[in-house]
């Protein structure tokens, strides 16, 4: 282990490539581009963990040819997690179309809401970079930026590494129940519109009506904080550039129709100025396995094989509503960037890839060790804007092997496949 400087991050869909790091015995120390998820991620000491079958140490040759058996007798096998690199997202691919499973990403209800609003009313979208360089105001809904990406407030909304805002402040005005995690500063100016979470879709209708001048119903707006978001609206309406930040998981039930909401938002603003909107999405990889997902079969995720068809059910294919039905008859939980998103005990046959195995409370029938992208082995991932590939680096020498290779192994093993003779 060496000190690394120009280090990129696995940890977020945010991709900080900025790190220094200091290499002790404990794990690597950060010297510049600490965050809580960064601290945590590269803090970790290199793992020695061995694979286990049935709660007992194992080869790896044996937890692998274990995994194949139970793949090979599963009729509806149900890969998730999949908080793992290209490599190890087109890995678990090839298994999923050779075991004919069904495949969610630990956070597919967030990609989900996307695409679904994306499907209905369509999208404008901005990018990382856009967003730093020409944002004069920003409206973060259901989130405060840091609570999703613990460095967007340094790496992006700070107004000082603005392009083109010409020294001017940046506007952020936080809607919802997260309060700003900054003060102001010369460069950046903090609002608060406070609602609950159940008020945050009637806040966003009611912004759009005042923008577009149409009435309102005094009844239906009483709980709202309507001063606040007459004043954002004349806003709204005199900056050149703006964008529309949400985080999915903040958005509460019916996430889909906000994230509509937003977007519909978007494009009316589009009509005379350039707005754009944004979801910061992209943690544990998710946005990683999206794209690799969509590249591979022209669906984002919740997918199933069917011989050589591939089939896009997204309200079906959920992973908690696939093992709670007893639909599946085996998981395969795919980890590498999963942080603290270890899954619960499943009723089924369970096959755990994770670096994190001393963090499970309970005992998978195989649980293979794997090392992390970007720490223990070299990889590639997506940043939360799909515009950006990360190359993430190998810093250490490490034991465990890349979730890819676990599962090139784990397709390798399987048996052969019945043909029919007629
Ligand atoms: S904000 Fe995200 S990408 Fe940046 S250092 Fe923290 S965890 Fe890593």
């Amino acid at each position: 282990m060496d000190n690394a400087r120009n280090v990129p991050c696995p940890f977020c869909g945010l991709g900080c490539d900025d790190l220094a790091l200091r290499a002790s015995d404990s794990g690597f120390a950060i010297e510049h581009g600490a965050c809580v998820r960064s601290r945590a991620g590269f803090g970790q000491p290199p793992s020695s963990a061995k694979a286990r079958v049935n709660g007992a140490e194992a080869s790896l040759d044996a937890a692998v040819s274990q995994a194949a058996g139970l793949l090979g007798e599963a009729r509806e096998p149900l890969l998730t997690g999949l908080a793992t690199d290209v490599a190890g997202s087109r890995a678990a691919l090839r298994l999923a179309q050779r075991t004919q499973a069904s495949m969610d990403h630990l956070h597919g209800i967030g990609g989900f809401q996307g695409v679904l609003a994306m499907q209905s009313s369509g999208g404008m979208s901005t990018t990382m970079s856009e967003l730093r360089n020409r944002a004069e105001l920003v409206l973060l809904v259901g989130t405060n930026g840091v609570d999703v990406m613990p460095r967007l407030t340094e790496r992006v909304l700070e107004g000082s590494q603005a392009a083109f805002l010409d020294g001017k402040p940046r506007e952020v005005v936080v809607i919802g129940p997260q309060a700003p995690d900054a003060s102001d500063s010369e460069q950046l100016h903090w609002q608060h519109i406070d609602c609950p979470v159940y008020d945050v879709p009637y806040a966003i209708g009611a912004l759009r009506c005042l923008l577009e001048e149409r009435d309102l119903d005094d009844a239906a707006t009483s709980d709202l904080p309507m001063t606040a978001l007459a004043e954002l609206a004349s806003r709204m309406r005199e900056v050149d550039y703006g964008a529309v930040v949400w985080g999915p998981a903040g958005l509460g039930a019916h996430g889909d129709l906000l994230v509509e909401a937003l977007q519909t938002l978007v494009q009316s603003l589009n009509a005379e100025k350039r707005w754009g909107g944004l979801a910061l999405a992209g943690n544990e990889s998710a946005t990683t396995f999206e794209e690799v997902c969509l590249w591979s079969t022209g669906y984002p995720g919740r997918i199933r094989f069917r011989g050589d068809d591939v089939i896009y059910e997204p309200r079906l294919i959920d992973a908690g509503r696939l093992l709670s039905s007893g639909t599946t008859d085996c998981m395969v939980w795919i980890g590498g960037m999963e942080g603290d998103h270890l899954p619960g005990k499943a009723e089924v046959p369970s096959i755990v890839l994770t670096p994190y195995p001393e963090r499970l409370d309970w005992q998978p029938d195989v649980l293979i060790p794997i090392g992390v992208p970007g720490l223990d082995h070299a990889g590639t991932s997506v940043r939360s804007d799909h515009v950006v590939s990360l190359p993430l680096r190998s810093l250490r020498d490490s034991q465990q092997p890349a979730a890819a290779d676990v599962l090139d192994r784990i397709l390798a093993g399987l048996p052969a496949r019945e043909t029919s003779s007629c």
